[in-house]
């Protein structure tokens, strides 16, 4: 991994040795998430605009060079990354405001954001001749998972709240995934996941402990500054769960910056639903610490009581200039509807909370009417078609009549 200059820890600054330690820092524990960080020099002259320019590989692997792993397994050919990007014209109108984006990731393999991390894990996994894969999720990742683990051919134990959304648990099965329906909230499932990996020695896929896991994540943001041409944003907009997906968009425009590949930077966006706010909380008050509070949001992907990676999240916030907003769940079901509806891109509740928040800060005129905005949307609306039947009208119901059909046209 000659890419790859050492793996330093969010918490101590302490660095390591991509050999030495495999997963977080050995000082800190597990809240010490470590950053991977490459020879930036020795990439300047070969991740250039130029080079970009002519790359024909459109998925996240055209970012090879900045990735850390040597290559994509052969089998591993899902793909991933390229999501669209899209004008947002009527968004634009409702708001009153000059231009916002949209990014569709739910156009993914498995229809989330994480199957950018999931791509690299079981890429890793494969590197590293790991037998099985093991991972604790609200849905999505474990879902992401175990798509991308049966196209390798790995096996994979899930550990799942049982509360999670019945078209994630399909996906699992359907995949082929061993998995474990812990009786508890998602904050337990992950620490029986995280016992499960010592004991066993399975590969964990958890993006808050496995620091490559951000490394996939970081690709959604060299692809919106390709996409735009390289003219950054003003705001990047994304929701906060564990807190892994902004601190990895945040880390993509830093390595560009330092590449000389963009000359100014975004401020980032975070979202978090106010029945589950813990990095909010931890931001408005200055601290580096999360107090657990038991969540409670219908946004089961970012319903999460301790972020697993949320220094790393409050760094992407603060270092950006950025801000972080709640949004109450009947605005997530409005946003959802309302997405729908002026773009075309149905995206489950965590995935247009961005767009909630966006709403929410243009009325505060914390982002003004005239700066430029992309919101990231991390999760396909069919992953949860209760949210989306809860937030619409009842369709009418008729006889095979043209007369009655009279009656209920506008
Ligand atoms: C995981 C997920 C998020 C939140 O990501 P974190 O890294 O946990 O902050 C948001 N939306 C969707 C659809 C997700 O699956
Ligand atoms: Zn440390």
């Amino acid at each position: 991994m000659a890419k790859v200059k050492y793996l330093q820890c969010v918490k101590c600054g302490k660095t390591y040795s991509p050999h030495e330690v495999m997963y977080y820092c050995p000082i800190c524990g597990i809240e010490g998430t470590l950053y991977v960080i490459y020879e930036y020099e020795k990439l300047k002259d070969k991740f250039t605009r130029q080079a970009l320019g002519k790359n024909r590989e459109y998925s996240l692997w055209r970012y090879l060079d900045i990735l850390p792993v040597e290559n994509r397994p052969e089998s591993l050919n899902l793909q991933v990354g390229w999501t669209p990007l899209y004008r947002a014209v009527q968004i634009q109108k409702e708001l009153g405001v000059d231009c916002v984006y949209v990014k569709d990731d739910g156009r993914n393999p498995t229809a989330s954001f994480k199957d950018r991390a999931s791509a690299i894990g079981v890429a890793k996994a494969i590197e590293l001749k790991s037998k099985v894969i093991c991972a604790a999720s609200t849905g999505n990742a474990a879902s992401s998972l175990s798509g991308f683990a049966a196209c390798a051919g790995i096996s994979t134990y899930i550990f799942v709240p049982a509360s999670a959304p019945e078209a994630k648990i399909a996906q699992l099965l359907i995949y082929g995934s061993n998995v474990v329906l812990v009786d508890g909230t998602y904050d337990e499932a992950f620490e029986l996941c995280l016992k499960a990996s010592e004991k066993f020695g399975w590969y964990n896929r958890s993006c808050a402990i496995n620091p490559y896991l951000l490394e996939g994540k970081k690709t959604v943001s060299f692809e919106i500054m390709e996409q735009l041409n390289w003219e950054v944003p003003d705001w990047i907009v994304m929701s906060i769960g564990d807190g892994c997906c902004i601190s990895g968009a945040w880390k993509g425009f830093k390595e560009m910056y330092e590449l000389g590949l963009i000359d100014r930077m975004p401020k980032m966006l975070g979202v978090q639903a106010s029945g589950s706010n813990p990095v909010n909380r931890a931001f408005r008050e200055g601290k580096n610490y999360f107090e657990y509070e038991k969540p409670d949001t219908l946004a089961d992907s970012i319903s999460v009581g301790i972020p697993r990676n949320g220094l790393k999240a409050l760094r992407a916030l603060r270092e950006s200039y950025g801000d972080v907003v709640d949004v109450e769940d009947y605005e997530i079901l409005e946003a959802m509807k309302l997405m729908a509806r002026l773009t075309g891109v149905f995206g489950e509740p965590a995935g247009v909370t961005c767009f909630a928040g966006l709403r929410k800060m243009i009325k505060k005129n914390r982002i003004k009417r005239d700066e430029k905005v992309v919101l990231i949307v991390t999760g396909n609306g069919l992953k949860d078609i209760k949210s989306a039947i809860s937030a619409v009208e009842k369709p009418i119901a008729i006889k095979p009549d043209i007369n009655e059909l009279k009656k209920i046209i506008k």
